[in-house]
């Protein structure tokens, strides 16, 4: 992988002309993530950047997490944040060029790829526009991914990915899908999803559920007996489950948080900046960011989500940690929990353990050779801290001979909004240009205002005294 220097440029080849951009860029799971690097690697391509093919592995069926059965919704939960952080947002393109025309024409391209574009493709734009811009459920905003992947002309690789190893540079996956195992190789690997979910609780899939038993019973419905849930977390995952719950399925809820109570998600113009745009956020100080993040996102449920649950009188809460549940066969579900030192018990005829995905479940399907050198660029045993802190500007592990793009846990080092929808664009950018050649050839345009940034090159930290925006 080419490193950047600010004498070097991330130009479009001269001439114009198609490229394959060599080995691709590899992704496993065909969600968002890999259908916004699909778009913006094909607008790059089609201006003469050297951009890579995407490729996704994809062991159920694009966008299947946001369909009901994928396991996170039952496809008529709502987005959470608005439909316009959509495939090419924030639409700043200043990585290709600052404000040449070769930045100004990605953003016009990539508009292409957005929600109100699909809605226009559709034909239901002045719809959606008259009915007030309502949110999209997660069934509509699967629609606008599906629609974007084939425009975009994401290629899809279907089976899961059982191995992944270093090789010469790039990457090897080992995938078994419905005719067999094979292997696809890339020159480097994005992994994206949130994760399987581990649980705090071992699920019986009858009385005590994880989140995806949870959907499948919406579907199925849930039994009259069933008067009162306990559910275990306080994040967005828990959110909605308490909401359909509690609102649509009118049931009694009480909620186990880790904290004092239920918080709510922060959500004020200051505080949206930084997932938009991360300037500045590798300036403040790690513990600044990790607070920023558990106020905003982390533990919090959305603002959508308590003003539904103020609605209605049927939640509770109870701060502590689910040590155990017990299920005996002639009574109610018994829950217990710690907090301050002290156990106690709850009791009610259903538990949800909504307690999230495990984001470094990737690690178990790494080759001997990459735990090697991951354990080698962290300085020691795989943690979840230790891979954070050392996300670089690409959204990479520093010091891996092999690219390796986490951008689901590139919150604390470089922003908040990589892992979740709030900065696709901005993800991509910074994805792709670690794979794009660079030329050290003229401005097109005479532009020279541009600072080209690249792998390993930390984003722009605003200079002391300078007024964040
Ligand atoms: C129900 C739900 C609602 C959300 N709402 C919002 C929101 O409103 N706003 C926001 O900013 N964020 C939201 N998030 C958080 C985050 O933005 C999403 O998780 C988002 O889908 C992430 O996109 P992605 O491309 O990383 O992965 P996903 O859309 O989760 O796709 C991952 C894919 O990987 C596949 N996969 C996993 N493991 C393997 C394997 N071993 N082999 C092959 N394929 C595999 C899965 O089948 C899945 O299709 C939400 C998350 C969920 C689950």
């Amino acid at each position: 992988m080419t490193s950047l220097t600010t004498a070097s440029r991330l130009r479009p080849a001269d001439p114009p002309a198609h490229h394959d951009g060599g080995a691709p860029l590899l992704v496993i799971g065909a969600g968002p993530k890999a259908i916004a690097l699909a778009a913006k690697s094909s607008v790059l391509r089609s201006l003469g950047f050297e951009a890579p093919e995407v490729v996704a592995v994809e062991r159920a069926r694009t966008a299947a997490n946001w369909h009901a059965g994928g396991g996170w919704t039952n496809g008529r939960q709502h987005l959470g944040t608005l439909p316009e952080k959509d495939l090419g947002f924030p639409y700043d393109h200043s990585v290709w060029g600052g404000q040449d025309w070769a930045a100004r024409e990605i953003a016009r391209r990539m508009s292409g790829f957005s929600w109100t574009s699909h809605l226009l493709a559709q034909g239901t734009y002045a719809r959606w526009i008259d009915r007030g811009r309502p949110q999209p459920s997660h069934r509509e905003w699967a629609d606008y991914l599906l629609w974007a992947a084939r425009e975009a002309g994401l290629r899809t690789v279907t089976g899961e990915v059982l191995g992944a190893e270093t090789e010469h540079g790039g990457w090897q996956l080992t995938v078994e899908g419905t005719a067999g195992r094979e292997t696809v190789r890339g020159r480097g690997l994005v992994v994206s999803g949130p994760g399987p979910v581990t649980g705090a609780l071992a699920a019986d899939g009858v009385r005590v559920l994880d989140t995806a038993g949870f959907w499948r019973l919406s579907l199925d419905g849930i039994p009259d007996h069933v008067r009162s849930v306990v559910v275990v977390g306080a994040g967005e995952t828990a959110g909605t489950i308490v909401r359909e719950l509690a609102c649509a399925m009118e049931r009694d809820v009480t909620v186990v948080t880790p904290r004092a109570t239920l918080f709510s998600r922060g959500e004020s113009t200051f505080e949206n900046r930084y997932y938009s745009n991360p300037r500045g956020w590798t300036g403040l100080s790690e513990a600044d960011r990790r607070e920023f993040i558990r106020r905003t996102d982390r533990a919090v449920f959305s603002q959508d989500v308590q003003r539904d649950l103020a609605l209605t009188d049927r939640v509770g809460w109870e701060p502590g940690r689910v040590v155990a549940a017990e299920a005996p066969a002639d009574g109610p579900v018994r829950v217990t929990l710690s907090y301050a030192g002290r156990e106690r018990d709850l009791r009610a005829d259903l538990v949800v353990d909504a307690t999230g995905g495990d984001p470094l479940w990737f690690t178990r399907v790494l080759g001997p050779r990459a735990q090697d050198e991951l354990r080698a660029a962290l300085g020691g045993p795989v943690t979840r801290e230790r891979v954070e802190r050392s996300i670089d500007w690409s959204l990479t592990v520093a010091g891996l001979s092999a690219p390796l793009h986490l951008p689901n846990l590139a919150a604390l080092a470089q922003g908040p909004g990589f892992p979740n929808l709030s900065a696709l664009g901005l993800l991509s950018d910074r994805v792709l240009a670690a794979h794009v050649p660079r030329t050290t050839s003229g401005d097109s345009d005479g532009d020279d205002a541009h600072v080209p940034l690249g792998s390993g090159v930390p984003a722009p930290v605003a200079p002391q005294g300078e007024t964040l925006r």
